[in-house]
Formats: C-alpha cells, structure tokens, sequence
C-alpha cells in the first residue's frame, strides 16, 4: 500500500504561511483586496512569493526585505505548520510506503518541505508542474503498486483523478481553517470520502 499525500494544507497548514506573508505584504503598503486578488494569479502559475510581490510591481528592495523575513519565519516556524497527526500517523504505517505529490513552483514547494521537515519523514516528493495535472504522476505510481490511497485537501486535484477512472482510493481532507475546507463539493462523499484528520483513516 502506498500513501500519496497533497502538501499544502494536506500536510502543512498554507493558510498559516499565507496569513503571515500576506500581513508582511499589506504593512508594505498594499490594498488586502489586491493581495488576495494578485495572491490567487500567482496560484495558478505555481505560487511564490517573489511572484506574487513582482506581480504586485514591489520595490527589488522591499521584496529582498519581505523574501528574507519569510525564510526566516519559514526557518523558525515552518515543523509548527505540520499538523499534529501527521507524525503518528505516518510513524504507525512505517510497513507501508508514503509519498508527497503537491504542485507549483519548484523552489518554493522545496523550500517548505525542507524547512517542515516533511522531506525527512517523507523522501519520496514529486512536485508537478502547474500545468500538470496530479492525476498523470498517480497514474504513473499505479505502474508500481497495486494499492494507492491520495489525500488531497483540493477537489480540483482529486477531480482530475476521479475522472480519470483510476482505482484508487480518494480522500479528500478538510483541515479546520484552511482555505478550501471551507465549501462543500457535490462529489464530497460521491467520488471521494471527507475527513477532517488522517486519524479517521483505518487502513
Ligand atoms: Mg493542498
């Protein structure tokens, strides 16, 4: 059995990240619509904050300043962001094999898997490319087992893996808080299960 297992708010609490990096931004000067608004754009082309704030047209020097504060947040913070049952539970399948499949900007996905600590406890990490969908790495783990489960906090991810009629076990997590906890889907419970910590999960 092997388990694959979204990052961002799967794993790691993003929304805490974001809440920190996004009040950096504002105390730069900026309007909170317009840092959402821009924050979503940078998203879709696999999010950084270097990104984001080039986007925004910061100050070269204002963003050296913000980049640097974030890693050191990052350095210093970044193993709390793990949500608690995620240690436990990985530790109690050590039989089984565990994988990270996130996507978006190489660096950044990196930088917070290393600074979490996840790239210890989890070494096998693919992180696809924005225009990929997860469903093209899934299908290409199926190649080497028979059993998969993914987690995923995202519909739009699980959805490419639902209709892409693979026979795996989907979960989708809503982590309390996290941004897209928040609204149901009408596939909840139809193409995926809902949980709200991996504790729920038996196997
Ligand atoms: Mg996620």
């Amino acid at each position: 059995m092997r388990y694959v297992y979204d990052f961002d708010s799967t794993l790691f609490s993003t929304e805490r990240l974001w809440q920190a990096e996004r009040a950096m931004i504002i105390s730069a000067g900026f309007d909170p619509e317009v840092v959402d608004e821009t924050g979503d754009q940078a998203a879709r082309l696999g999010y950084s904050p270097r990104k984001h704030m080039e986007m925004l047209g910061m100050d070269a020097d204002v963003i050296v300043d913000i980049i640097e504060r974030f890693e050191v947040l990052l350095r210093d913070d970044a193993p709390s962001f793990v949500f608690a049952d995620v240690i436990p539970f990985i530790n109690a399948r050590k039989d089984h094999s565990h994988s990270v499949l996130t996507i978006g900007d190489e660096g950044h996905q990196r930088e917070k898997l290393l600074t979490s600590g996840i790239d210890k406890l989890i070494p096998n990490i693919t992180i696809a490319r924005p225009e990929e969908t997860k469903a093209s790495h899934l299908l290409r783990m199926l190649e080497q087992e028979q059993k998969l489960i993914f987690i995923d906090d995202n519909p739009t991810h699980l959805i490419t893996a639902h209709e892409a009629k693979l026979p795996i076990d989907l979960v989708r997590i809503k982590r309390k808080g996290e941004y897209y906890a928040i609204e149901p889907h009408e596939l909840d419970d139809v193409a995926w299960r809902v949980i709200t910590s991996l504790s729920e999960i038996e196997t």
